[in-house]
């Protein structure tokens, strides 16, 4: 260790919010080199080729291919799927010598440039390939270390069939595979379904890890296992109350009420009974086509807009006369050409306060199918904690967590517009590849693994990830012949039997190796210290449990074989 290039800090850096960004700048793993841009020294070299190790074992085991993309693309193959325009905002661009490049943030337009020539008969397919890459991407505001970067290292896999079903297969055995990895890697991990956009079905899966530092969330019900993200979590059913006889639809006039808590309160402080639940939100979007569109969801819940639709900006306001923002309801709004949507909650038994269509007004004891009708009947909340669940009588709750990798099942979105992206079927028509893309974020695995697993003293690597299976820790080493020799001797007997072993050799206080040994957190320690080598021991640390056990120095090499068999 005291030729290992590693200097621990004491002290994280000022910009260091994460734990997992702390702890690997301290403990020697990583360091900055610019914003969002990391290197990585040789203990984070150790893990991260670990991790590597892993994802090329649990591929190779499925029969997907290793090849190696450029990271230089030519600005043409972008051109062609248009994402050099969709993506402008993370793509970084370089010119070389008046030729115009991208750097790959990643690499379906290169993957299918590259092997459609050998991917030209329905002979050739399945194939699946994959590659572990460095990517780049124009990240804003990059934050919290390795978790959100501008360079990072992806195992990308990009899988051909010539059909619909093969691509379902296919996608099967490669989240298959995926589990395997992720279980090697020793987190908690949960395949969340994600919004399939639109592609369609529930075929599509985020790697979810639950951790504090997390910025998605994701739905989940411990009673059946259901996991959703935001984006395409549903909630169940859950009968609502009929409030007693609905009443007849009434205007009363609402001054200075543009928002549910405005009119509720000014209801409630003019002798009506009003509540958000029982008031519907109105939110206007607008389609494709430019068509007008009315969402409507209970006055307590935040709306999730479908993804065939975008929200309305003040221009769209200007130029339909019906609309009086903070006023909007559904009454009336059909005639003049606006499709209406309720959320699946909205009852046919409940009087709700909406807007009246007029400044100043609400109505009140408005009924869906008696005094408006819908166009479309879905589900147009965002879940919060303590829905219920879609497939069970359980209830929702939502977990922080951080992205790992996911799965997806492109179809044809690619194929369709790439023409190179086709082979010949058995009758010599030409047809277009299903495809499927699955990454795993390489780089970002050792913070994921460290923001939720580590203690107050540092890392704890599970042994599959961590830099050395053991660190010999000799306390007086070079003052202290017994303890030298007897270091020297463990750490010579276990290099012998090809176990992966560092030795702390440095010439430093006992106080100052012990901290570091905990703060690296190779997951077991040798403790070779002056008064148990008197004895004929050392220690054995489980750097996970804790736990220390006193080994004799001549059963300590069998007993760590049975500790990492
Ligand atoms: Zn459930």
């Amino acid at each position: 260790m005291s030729k290992l290039v590693v200097k621990t800090l004491r002290e994280a850096p000022a910009d260091a919010e994460a734990i997992s960004h702390q702890l690997l700048v301290r403990a020697g793993y990583i360091r900055r080199l610019a914003s969002g841009v990391y290197s990585f020294l040789p203990l984070g070299l150790r893990v991260l080729r670990k991790v590597e190790a892993i994802v090329r074992e649990e591929f190779d085991a499925v029969g997907a291919q290793e090849l190696f993309l450029p990271a230089l693309h030519p600005v043409e193959i972008w051109q062609e799927t248009n994402r050099i325009n969709t993506m402008d905002d993370v793509l970084m661009k370089v010119e070389v010598r008046g030729a115009d490049f991208v750097l790959g943030p990643t690499h379906e337009e290169a993957v299918i440039a590259t092997v459609s020539p050998d991917l030209a008969s329905y002979r050739d397919l399945p194939a699946t390939v994959y590659q572990i890459q460095t990517k780049f991407r124009a990240e804003a505001r990059p934050r919290f270390g390795l978790l959100r970067t501008r360079e990072f290292i992806m195992a990308d896999a990009y899988s051909f069939d010539a059909d619909k079903e093969g691509m379902r297969t296919t996608y099967k055995t490669i989240f298959d595979a995926y589990c395997a990895i992720f279980d090697r890697i020793g987190v908690d991990y949960f395949p969340v379904e994600a919004d399939a956009g639109s592609i369609g079905g529930d075929v599509n899966h985020e790697f979810m890890v639950p951790a504090a530092i997390g910025e998605d969330h994701f739905a989940y019900c411990k009673a059946c296992g259901y996991a959703a993200n935001i984006e395409a979590a549903v909630r169940g059913e859950r009968r609502t109350e009929s409030s007693g006889a609905v009443e007849v639809l009434r205007k009363v006039e609402t001054p200075n009420s543009p928002t549910i808590k405005a009119v509720v309160d000014f209801l409630n402080s003019h002798g009506h009974v009003a509540s958000a639940e029982n008031s519907l939100k109105s939110m206007i979007a607008i389609g494709p086509n430019g068509a007008y569109h009315l969402l409507l969801v209970p006055g307590d819940r935040k709306v999730r807009i479908p993804s065939s639709l975008r929200a309305a900006e003040a221009s769209d306001f200007d130029a339909n006369p019906n609309l009086h923002l903070g006023y909007i309801g559904p009454v009336g709004l059909r005639e003049v050409g606006v499709t209406i949507w309720v959320d699946r909650s909205v009852s046919e038994e409940i009087g709700y306060c909406t807007g009246a269509n007029e400044v100043g007004y609400h109505l009140l004891d408005v009924v869906l199918g008696r005094d408006f009708i819908a166009d479309h009947v879905a589900d147009l909340v965002e879940v919060v904690g303590g829905d219920p669940c879609p497939r069970c009588e359980g209830d929702i709750e939502l977990v922080r967590s951080v992205e790992a990798g996911h799965t997806f099942q492109l179809g044809l979105t690619y194929s369709n517009k790439i023409k190179s992206a086709r082979f010949s079927g058995e009758d010599g028509s030409e047809a277009p590849y299903f495809m499927g893309c699955y990454g795993i974020g390489i780089s970002r695995i050792p913070a994921v693994v460290a923001e939720v697993s580590h203690d107050a003293n540092g890392l704890i690597w599970p042994l599959e990830l961590s830099p050395f299976e053991v660190v010999v820790v000799a306390l007086g080493y070079s003052t202290n012949d017994l303890v030298t020799d007897t270091a020297d001797r463990i750490y010579d007997s276990l290099l012998e039997e090809d176990v992966d072993v560092l030795l702390d050799d440095r010439n430093l206080a006992a106080g100052v190796k012990l901290k570091d040994a905990d703060l690296i957190g190779v997951s077991y320690q040798i403790v070779v210290g002056a008064r148990g080598v008197a004895e004929g021991n050392v220690e054995v640390k489980d750097r996970q449990s804790g736990e220390a056990t006193v080994v004799a120095i001549s059963e300590v090499g069998e007993y760590l074989l049975d500790l990492l068999a």
